[in-house]
């Protein structure tokens, strides 16, 4: 889950980073605009109670008319255009009520019996006075079912509280209303019949008594401003009297007989006209006030609505930007990157954010930097300089260290270079000095013969034989120089190419040893050469190559010490192996040529270079031709005490 997580292109992890705060405002602005709806919804249905409300109370003080004026029919035939119009006004507030939508008023014409007032009505219609009793009964007791309709109460909400005062104050001033209509009516009604006073009084003692714990609850639950207004009221000159009309009825327990039903049906109606008018009043602003706060709620929640989708939109106009942003540094930190990877310099990174971002910029620009200095380091390298430093970026540096190790190659290539180009310098002037030496040794026995040549052809017949004899010996001598030198040449050039062929033979090296030495004894009369000790050996060697490398030591010791006369040769056996010593007492060569003198034309250079003649080849020679014959030719010398050479060979067993 966690690598198929990471595996997720950044747009969709910062889209749902943005999803998250869109999906948050828009649970929370549902929650306002559900609340605000829920408000709108409640101070509607608060509107249409208070509404109903007040078409009840109309419905009741209809009914109490059309009471009044149905009793004043029945019993002296009176107020007929009255009692129809006011039948009319009733039924268009039953009506009213009829088409209200709230279930609370569902068969409210049942409970309120008014479904019987047309039998009621058509009681009047017949002039039947015994029915008056219960006419008056059936529109009281549909009066007081109506007015319990009009008790429901509107939810203590918050937002209703300011308003909640002054809707139960008019709510109680609606019930004051109807009881005072009880009171007035059942007062009109014994002034007007002069009937039993007394069981009037005690019938409507209750609403008496109800009507002043209304107003009792009036004064403490009606706001400041609906009590003094209330209180106003109270004192005004149409609604004092009729209350203390009353008052005194109840005090004194009698009617007063100078009061005609008339006189009392104006001056309470004036009074409750005044309650009426302040009931309606308090009423109206009631109705106001939750009409403004319905509207008010109803903006707010289409503000919010509006806002909800304004913040949504900009969240996600916000959210988009940024994916956008995000993606277009990333995108030029690609880009960088992409440049480096191809080797590419100049990279410009701008106005890069702080942190993560900016210290990958930071990073690439650095890499960047420490390429072109690498590059430049190398460059220098490349132009000559190998002692540039070199500093790779850390220890893990792959290209840094390459450098520092191509910087070290070169630096050895060139010191090489430099070995070699002396090296070159030294052949190129042994090869010069090979070309003057052979073209030297080549023109002296060359010039010897032509001499000897021109004598002889000078009239030979006077020369003795003696002279000739010796002359030819000469000219013998120098073509066996000649003879050698041109062989010299020709095995060391064989040599080069491995094309010398090795003939190994059982072979006395002792017999060979000593017949070179009477060889070279023979032509060279001016040394001594003594076979100091001579052992019986048998090695297994070409004859013909052997005899050459014995022949070119002991020539090298007679040339190289022209006055010291004794050269001392030495066969010594040590394990298998024979060695053999050629020691004279010339010149020497010092430690530093020891080496040398074994290379190819290599002489030792000074005063004696051109002393003694030669190439610088029989040692070369002589060297091969041991280590193909598994031996090896080395000496022991000093400058000027003389020089010995060995070489040695394995012994064969016979
Ligand atoms: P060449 O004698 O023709 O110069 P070699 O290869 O025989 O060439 O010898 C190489 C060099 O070694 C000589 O030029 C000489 O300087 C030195 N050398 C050889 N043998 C002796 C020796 N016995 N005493 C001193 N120097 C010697």
């Amino acid at each position: 889950m966690f690598i198929f997580f990471r595996k997720w292109p950044l747009t969709i992890k910062l889209l749902l980073i943005g999803i998250v705060p869109i999906l948050l405002l828009i649970y929370f602005s549902f929650v306002i605009i559900h609340e605000k709806a829920q408000n709108v919804k409640l101070i509607g249905n608060s509107i249409e109670t208070i509404e109903q409300s007040y078409n009840i109370k109309e419905l009741i003080l209809n009914l109490g008319r059309e009471r009044r004026f149905s009793y004043q029919y029945l019993l002296k035939k009176d107020s007929l255009v009255q009692l129809i119009d006011q039948r009319l006004r009733t039924d268009s507030s039953i009506k009213v009520l009829t088409l209200s939508h709230d279930p609370a008023l569902n068969g409210f014409t049942k409970y309120t019996f008014l479904d019987e007032l047309d039998t009621t009505r058509s009681y009047v219609d017949s002039d039947d006075t015994n029915q008056v009793n219960n006419v008056i009964q059936y529109y009281t007791n549909a009066v007081f079912r109506l007015n319990t309709l009009n008790s429901f109460p509107i939810p203590d909400n918050v937002l209703l509280q300011p308003i909640y005062q002054d809707f139960a104050a008019q709510r109680i001033l609606s019930e004051m209303l109807m009881h005072l209509g009880v009171l007035r009516a059942n007062i009109y009604t014994s002034l007007y019949s002069k009937g039993d006073l007394q069981s009037t009084l005690i019938a409507t003692l209750p609403s008496y008594k109800i009507f002043n714990s209304y107003e009792k609850e009036f004064q403490l639950k009606a706001s400041s401003n609906s009590r003094r207004i209330y209180d106003s009221v109270k004192n005004s000159s149409s609604y004092k009297p009729m209350i203390q009309y009353i008052d005194r009825l109840f005090q004194d327990k009698q009617f007063d007989s100078s009061f005609e039903a008339e006189k009392w049906w104006y001056l309470s109606a004036n009074g409750i006209a005044a309650l009426k008018d302040q009931q309606a009043s308090i009423w109206k602003s009631v109705d106001f006030r939750m009409k403004k706060l319905y509207n008010n709620e109803k903006s707010i929640q289409k503000e919010t609505l509006f806002f909800l989708l304004m913040s949504v939109f900009l969240v996600i106009c916000f959210v988009i930007y940024i994916i956008n942003h995000i993606n277009l540094l990333l995108r030029e930190l690609k880009l960088a990157a992409r440049k480096i990877s191809k080797g590419g310099t100049g990279i410009h990174l701008k106005y890069m954010p702080y942190g993560v971002i900016g210290n990958l910029a930071k990073s690439i620009l650095q890499i960047e930097k420490n390429n072109l200095k690498l590059a430049k380091t190398a460059n220098e390298i490349g132009t000559g300089n190998f002692y540039v430093e070199v500093s790779p970026r850390s220890s893990e540096d792959l290209l840094g260290k390459s450098i520092q190790q191509m910087q070290r190659d070169l630096r050895e290539f060139n010191s090489q270079k430099d070995k070699i180009q002396l090296q070159t310098l030294e052949l190129v002037h042994r090869r010069d000095e090979f070309f003057s030496m052979t073209s030297h040794e080549l023109k002296t026995p060359i010039t010897s013969l032509k001499a000897y040549t021109q004598l002889l052809l000078m009239d030979v017949s006077e020369k003795d034989i003696n002279l000739r004899t010796e002359m030819l010996e000469k000219m013998d001598h120098q073509i066996n120089k000649l003879v050698i030198l041109i062989n010299d040449l020709l095995d060391t050039s064989r040599l080069q190419y491995d094309q010398i062929h090795y003939y190994k033979l059982p072979l006395k090296l002792n017999k060979l040893v000593s017949e070179i030495i009477s060889d070279i004894q023979l032509s060279n009369k001016g040394h001594q050469i003594i076979f100091q000790k001579n052992i019986n050996v048998t090695v297994n060697a070409d004859h013909y190559r052997l005899g050459q490398v014995v022949s070119n030591l002991l020539l090298n010791a007679a040339k190289y010490a022209p006055d010291n006369k004794e050269i001392i040769v030495r066969l010594d056996k040590k394990d298998d192996k024979v060695i053999c010593s050629v020691k004279d007492f010339g010149c020497g060569i010092k430690q530093s040529e020891h080496e040398k003198i074994f290379e190819r034309f290599y002489r030792v250079s000074g005063g004696n270079l051109h002393t003694y003649p030669g190439l610088g080849l029989g040692l070369f020679i002589s060297k091969q031709i041991i280590e193909k014959h598994n031996g090896r030719l080395w000496l022991e010398s000093e400058p000027g005490k003389g020089s010995t050479f060995y070489f040695e060979l394995p012994v064969m067993d016979i």
